[in-house]
């Protein structure tokens, strides 16, 4: 096992990853800005060194400095959370080259997956169910008016190194076509310097479903059920829940076991999520995300089993502590993304706590690197807590769900508390009728905040 595991995130997941190590015995590094002296993930680790400035791309983007920390500090292992190098597969070379573990999967996968057209391709050819669309890239206009032609609008245009929601357009017909293509290619370009597109049928009213799978390096795969990520606001996650109040346990353990059949012809090593949108009881696969997820604690809540802990296990040659069928789901979980912003606007709102008392019980998980007189800086993401929440049922996980976001106090800035508490007091969220253009129109819906 690892003596020492470098974290190259801060935040949440930062601490989520120290807290694993804490307890498996393995000592911690935290890598941080010069904005992020003061932060909790740094004053919890065993030690810590500033890689650069505020700036994310001159600090927790900054290969040469983190590597340069790792070998300062002696750590054998680097477990990059999610986000900022997490999926970038020349980190994960570099990494290697230099002699240190990289917690995560095999560069090649990563690079495939973070190819959306190439994932799409690869899940075909491993007998994955697609949304119907082009065969790989789409290059010009015309082309683009053949396949939707053949497809039928509306179409969804997206750029192949897309993430994060962003980088999609929608055209409703041949007319708009054309324009829509190029502002998408136009906004590909400029956000992640590849203009290459394709295009998909662009689904009416499906749920985002997403299958969390687990490989080991002796050939070990398993699947811990899936997560229903469709309440969305454009395109990002804003609410999970596990088990999806969609399928049947037949339905679950039927597509779990496919996803894990083709996820083992792949060779995949590590913790990866299959993500798919379901309509009509048919299951499409939109695309892989080759790490640990923001979501993740809700399958930890419905399985107990620790996956943070599993992906340093495997990645130090351990198998899998746990095989198919010792899997149990229990219950239910729900996870509320809180984030630093205006509840109405969106727009985000940086600036220091002045009280905090999260909530507790029974229950009631909450992962967040929050404290009273933290000042929130305005560089990074706006995600500054997950409240995460368990019951023996759906109900029951609601009705505590609604408890601990009435005992959350978060002071002295906005935060998105007051939007998941009009969401849980909504008929259909309370009875799992929504899919991804729900809490769109929800939002849309809802009158001046007092
Ligand atoms: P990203 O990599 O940016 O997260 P995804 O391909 O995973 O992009 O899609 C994110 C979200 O966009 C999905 O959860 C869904 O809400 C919406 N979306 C993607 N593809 C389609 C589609 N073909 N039809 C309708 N909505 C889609």
């Amino acid at each position: 096992m690892f003596e020492k595991v470098l974290i190259a995130n801060r935040g949440e997941i930062a601490l989520r990853v120290h807290r694993a190590c804490r307890e498996m015995g393995i000592r911690t590094v935290a890598i941080h800005s010069t904005a992020d002296a003061d932060a909790m993930h740094v004053r919890l680790a065993d030690e810590s060194v500033c890689v650069g400035p505020p700036n994310a791309a001159a600090s927790y983007l900054n290969i040469p400095a983190i590597i340069s920390a790792a070998e300062i500090t002696n750590a054998d292992a680097i477990h990059p959370g999610y986000g900022f190098l997490s999926e970038n597969a020349n980190f994960a070379s570099i990494v290697a080259e230099h002699g240190i573990t990289f917690i995560g999967p095999k560069p090649e996968h990563i690079r495939i997956m973070g190819d959306k057209i190439e994932a799409k391709v690869t899940a075909k050819r491993l007998g994955i169910p697609c949304v119907p669309g082009s065969e790989g890239a789409v290059r010009t206009e015309a082309e683009a008016l053949r396949v939707a032609e053949e497809i039928g609008y509306p179409m969804i245009l997206k750029a192949a190194a897309g993430g994060g929601g962003r980088g999609m357009k929608v055209a409703r017909n041949a007319e708009e076509l054309p324009r829509v293509m190029a502002t998408a290619r136009a906004e590909a370009k400029a956000s992640f310097g590849d203009d290459s597109m394709y295009m998909e049928r662009y689904l009416q009213k499906p749920r985002h479903i997403e299958v969390q799978i687990i490989a080991d390096s002796h050939g070990n795969v398993v699947h811990l059920g899936e997560r229903d990520c469709s309440l969305q606001r454009r395109h990002q996650k804003i609410l999970e829940e596990a088990p999806s109040p969609a399928l049947n346990a037949e339905e679950r353990l039927t597509f779990g076991n496919q996803v894990a059949e083709s996820i083992r012809k792949l060779g995949y090593l590590g913790v990866g999520t299959v993500e798919f949108l379901y309509e009509d009881g048919q299951f499409f696969f939109i695309e892989m995300n080759t790490r640990l997820q923001v979501e993740h604690p809700v399958t930890e809540g419905i399985t107990g089993i620790d996956l943070v802990r599993e992906q340093i296990r495997i990645a130090s040659g351990a198998p899998l502590s746990f095989r198919q069928e010792d899997v149990k789901f229990n219950g239910h979980a729900i996870e509320c993304r809180i984030n630093a912003e205006n509840p109405r606007t969106f727009s985000p709102t940086p600036g220091k706590i002045t009280d905090y008392h999260p909530p507790g019980g029974l229950g009631v998980r909450v992962d967040s690197a929050l404290y009273s007189g933290y000042r929130v800086p305005p560089y990074y993401d706006s995600l500054i807590s997950k409240l995460i929440v368990h019951g023996a049922n759906r109900n029951e996980c609601l009705m505590r769900l609604r408890r601990a976001l009435e005992e959350y106090v978060i002071g002295g800035i906005e935060t998105t508390i007051p939007l998941h508490l009009e969401l849980i007091a909504n008929n259909d969220f309370m009875n799992g009728d929504y899919d991804i253009h729900w809490l769109e129109k929800f939002i849309a819906g809802l009158p001046p905040l007092k």
